[in-house]
């Protein structure tokens, strides 16, 4: 019996988008270990070369790819373009990240004598994409690693195998090899058949928490595969005095609600002091009102289009009943104007009183809002959660910032900036369940490549000074 179809459906229409097979899991595996061998042994600034030229390839498609992405995952067109032009600056990033984290180097040493330190590339490396930056996520672990001389087997999010491929055919039309560079559309057992697989070389993930915890578990007895995973997080956004109450305002909005809040580095809750909370929590109420909420492609452009797919919305609409009937306090209902499609309002919720809030990513429009008295309480609550992405800090003096710096448990620690549009010229991780210490952005190199370090000398020169009879 074969395998059923993948297919994927545009969030604001229900419209079928894209329709295929899955990969054959063994024929996909074996057709990169073959090309490895001789896309390694290319001269670094060929494939270099060839990124650049990929980066040709994206803006030539621009407009279709963000058109793609817009209607397959449902985010507005503004926001595509947006990810489109990271996905080109990320090729040049990855280039001087590469010259600057694995470079060659010879080194000298007393005892030693000439040492050398050089990179090695992995083999062939599966990249597992999630579906809300379904370009640029993958892309942050494709480029490097082709750089770095691996061979790609790209297995694009479910929900977004369209864009996926056309990611696919910019990298063909640069003159990467289809087996260097394989597109692998397929499902969660597609992604566990990979990951389990024994000709791979290891994994790079981005996604949820749940999913790379199953990775992790799967590859536990084989160190000899690399393992990056970027996952979720339950991000805190603390509030401390300014005058600047509108632009704090808008800097928790843009945070909670951008791309529907369905970023990895979304601010969930906010943290706000007691004393501020009556002006703060209105403003940001008024302005979230004023979020326009539409199809990708609406005139006048949305703020924030639909959330992936209704089983998404509709699990967004049971857990905002549950911080409700655990104690929360709705400041601003979640609501879904149309039940057959997975369009929602911006929610906003205190959930102050709530005995005990579960630590789970809400991956949509919700925001929570937790009152505290004092900054050491707030920066309690703020690291009250076992995930570890970003936090801000908004308002406060230096001396308050030099203390939620230092007890901040996350890869992205911020000052009157939003959570989100962390820069891939720094590197981009986190900790706890958002992340196992190998971040991407400029330090994706790190994990794409193995040192190798060897003692080199043109003659054999042994020194055997003590010990010997003579
Ligand atoms: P997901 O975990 O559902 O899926 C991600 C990928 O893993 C998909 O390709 C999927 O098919 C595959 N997959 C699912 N189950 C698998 C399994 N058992 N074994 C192997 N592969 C499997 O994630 P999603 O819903 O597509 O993406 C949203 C999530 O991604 C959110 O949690 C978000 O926070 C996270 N994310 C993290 C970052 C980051 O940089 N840290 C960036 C963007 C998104």
């Amino acid at each position: 019996m074969s395998a059923p179809d993948i297919i994927s459906l545009e969030p604001a229409t229900g419209a079928e988008v894209w329709r295929g097979k899955p990969c054959d899991v063994d024929d996909v595996v074996a057709r990169a270990r073959r090309a490895w061998p001789a896309w390694a042994a290319q001269p670094l600034t060929t494939r270099m070369e060839l990124m650049r030229r990929f980066a040709n390839e994206v803006r030539k498609e621009a407009d279709a790819l963000a058109r793609t992405i817009a209607r397959e995952v449902g985010k507005p067109l503004w926001e595509a373009h947006n990810e489109v032009e990271a996905v080109i600056a990320k090729v040049e990033i990855s280039i001087r990240a590469y010259a600057e984290r694995t470079s060659q180097r010879k080194l000298d040493s007393a005892l030693q004598g000439k040492m050398a330190l050089r990179h090695k590339p992995h083999g062939v490396l599966v990249v597992l994409g999630p579906f809300n930056y379904p370009c640029h996520l993958p892309g942050a672990h494709i480029v490097p690693a082709l750089i770095a001389g691996n061979v790609i087997v790209f297995k694009p999010s479910e929900k977004a195998p369209a864009s996926g491929e056309l990611l696919a055919r910019c990298f063909q039309r640069a003159g990467v090899s289809a087996a260097v560079m394989q597109f692998a559309p397929g499902g969660p057992g597609e992604g566990q058949r990979l990951v389990a697989h024994d000709g791979i070389d290891g994994v790079l993930f981005t996604g949820s928490a749940p999913t790379g915890i199953a990775i992790n578990r799967k590859l536990a007895t084989r160190p000899d595969k690399i393992v990056a995973l970027e996952m979720g997080g339950n991000n805190a956004m603390v509030m401390w005095d300014t005058p600047k109450l509108a632009d704090a305002a808008a800097l928790i909005v843009q945070s909670a609600f951008a791309t529907a809040g369905q970023r990895c580095t979304a601010a969930r809750r906010l943290i706000v002091k007691a004393s501020l909370y009556d002006q703060i929590v209105p403003l940001v109420k008024s302005l979230a009102d004023r979020i326009i909420v539409g199809a990708p492609f609406d005139e006048p452009a949305p703020f924030m289009g639909p959330v992936i797919d209704n089983a998404a919305a509709d699990g967004l609409s049971e857990s905002f009943l549950y911080l409700m009937s655990h104690g929360g306090k709705a400041i601003k209902h979640l609501q879904r104007p149309d039940g057959t499609l997975p369009f929602l309002s911006p929610a906003i919720i205190d959930t102050t009183a709530m005995a005990s809030r579960p630590d789970v990513e809400l991956f949509g429009p919700i925001l929570q809002v937790i009152k505290v008295d004092d900054f050491d309480q707030a920066i309690a609550e703020a690291n009250n959660t076992r995930f570890g992405l970003a936090a801000s800090l908004i308002g406060g003096t230096p001396q308050e910032y030099n203390r939620f710096w230092a007890n901040m448990r996350a890869g992205i620690v911020n000052w009157n900036r939003a959570t989100v549009g962390p820069s891939h010229a720094a590197p981009m991780g986190g900790i706890g369940l958002s992340g196992n210490h190998r971040p991407t952005g400029y330090y994706a190199a790190d994990y794409c490549a193995y040192p190798v370090t060897s003692g080199e000398m043109e003659q054999p020169r042994a020194v055997i000074g003590v010990g010997l009879k003579s």
